[in-house]
């Protein structure tokens, strides 16, 4: 999982303080490297780095660094992988001078045949990241094949197969498109001159740019001086693959957007309370309190709270400065991180049956170390309750989920699940109750829990070290 932004502001004007804001306000969709390319109509310039927006972007990198047309990009950490050779932006000088650079969000399911294809075509690879293909994959069209951007996109939307949410600099002008599945969000904004385009729409309110609307599945946008010039691309996909549909990712609205952003005209916020509310009213357990495991679930909780009429306690409390989970690769260095992030507060806890609140349990290691927690710190019944379905499959299509025996509910049985995480019981979210609540299900994907994968896997990319 990465996060992208775009910003084209008129000629003269600074584009570099929106872009970090906007990257500083989606640092949760990538702590491992962040980057950002600078036009000022005459040098395309990029500046990339190990870690932090804040690290990384303290200062301007250098006086010169200026620009009024920008990417940039949040990456998600990954394993092993040389971490700044696979940061984006993504820079390729074409042979006639023009410069391109691509940052993506997402991952490719036909990745090692679109790069074998390019390689016996001549071309080389500094890394695994999928805006580095995708930009040599742009580049030959338009050098090779004489295509147009817009040509060398409407080519690539319909030979390069996955989930790519991009934002793209080229010849000194923004540009934005979505795969055709529209699988990673990608929305934009305006302020009078300026433009912005983002994964996810706080980056957009910190900038104070009204959100005009999403990118759509298989569009491109070209975002000029006269505004966006918007280019609906479902005729050439269509010829190429028959009708597609719609395949937003679930999980975003369960863990992964910040519940401040709205995705697919819905408010991540919102959904997340009907979760709550649904897991209260379809199976009631007795409790006196409703815990939130913070911050992904305190919407669910709030929102199981209120269906049930139930107090809602924050009796787990955060350290803010761990990073999420996952981001410690190993199972021990995981398995530290979750007592280092949580700590209960055990007046609040003393002698009450709980109903703790998570949004998801993918390996189960946090919520067997919070169950136990919360018991030792003196709650007598500690009843789970998950705000998405079973987690069964691995997702490819940009969401950091393991190797599918790696998840537990692959692995074991309801019951057993709760057996081992020492629960006194546990009830996930349906599949079924996640599309009520979500709406219009048929343009969603939940692969990772119904196991029904809306574009192809034949040709996945599963050894491949880097994501993004
Ligand atoms: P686990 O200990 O493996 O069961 O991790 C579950 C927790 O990790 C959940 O409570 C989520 O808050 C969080 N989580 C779920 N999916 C992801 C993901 N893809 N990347 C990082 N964290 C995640």
């Amino acid at each position: 999982m990465c996060g992208v932004i775009g910003v084209a502001t008129e000629p003269g004007h600074d584009a570099f303080d929106d872009v970090v804001h906007g990257l500083f306000q989606m640092q949760h969709r990538g702590q491992d490297a962040c980057g950002i390319a600078l036009s000022d109509g005459h040098h395309l310039r990029v500046h990339k780095g190990t870690g932090y927006v804040r690290e990384v972007f303290h200062d301007r990198p250098a006086p010169e660094f200026l620009g009024h047309v920008a990417c940039g990009h949040v990456r998600y950490p990954t394993q092993g992988a040389n971490r700044l050779a696979n940061a984006q932006p993504h820079l390729v000088t074409l042979p006639d001078g023009r410069e391109l650079a691509v940052c993506s969000n997402g991952d490719l399911t036909n990745y090692w045949t679109v790069r074998g294809a390019l390689q016996a075509a001549g071309t080389t690879f500094l890394g695994t990241n999928d805006a580095e293909l995708l930009a040599k994959y742009l580049a030959q069209g338009i050098t090779e094949l004489g295509l147009t951007l817009p040509g060398a996109v409407r080519r690539l939307q319909a030979e390069v197969r996955g989930a790519f949410s991009v934002c793209l600099v080229f010849d000194h002008r923004l540009y934005a498109l979505r795969d055709p599945y529209g699988v990673r969000p990608l929305a934009f904004g305006a302020d009078g001159g300026r433009w912005m385009v983002a994964s996810e729409t706080t980056a957009l309110d910190i900038s104070r740019m009204d959100l005009v609307d999403e990118v759509r599945p298989g569009e491109l946008v070209a975002f000029g001086p006269d505004g966006p010039l918007r280019m609906p691309h479902e005729d050439v996909v269509a010829a190429r693959h028959g009708r597609v549909h719609p395949a937003h990712c679930v999980f975003e609205y369960v863990y992964f957007s910040r519940p401040d952003s709205i995705a697919n005209g819905r408010r991540v916020y919102d959904v997340r309370k009907r979760i709550g509310a649904w897991l209260a009213e379809d199976d009631p357990v007795t409790g006196d309190l409703v815990v939130p495991v913070p911050d992904s679930s305190n919407a669910v909780a709030l929102g199981y709270a209120q269906a049930s009429g139930l107090p809602l306690e924050f009796a787990l409390v955060r350290n803010h400065y761990v990073g999420r989970t996952f981001i410690s690769g190993d199972q021990p260095r995981r398995d530290e991180g979750v007592k280092m992030k949580f700590n209960p507060v055990r007046s609040v806890l003393q002698g009450k049956r709980v109903i703790l609140v998570d949004d998801s349990i993918v390996r189960g290691t946090t919520s067997r170390k919070l169950v136990r927690m919360v018991r030792s710190a003196g709650a007598t019944e500690v009843h789970l309750r998950v705000g998405s379905p079973v987690m069964r499959h691995s997702c490819y299509y940009g969401i950091d989920t393991p190797d599918a025996r790696e998840l537990i509910g692959n692995q074991m049985a309801v019951d057993d699940i709760c057996r081992h995480l020492t629960a006194d019981s546990l009830r996930y979210m349906t599949v079924e109750g996640l599309r009520g609540v979500v709406g219009h299900a048929e343009s969603f994907c939940m692969a990772c829990f119904d196991g029904r994968y809306p574009i192809p896997l034949t040709e996945v990319k599963v050894a491949r070290e880097a994501g993004t």
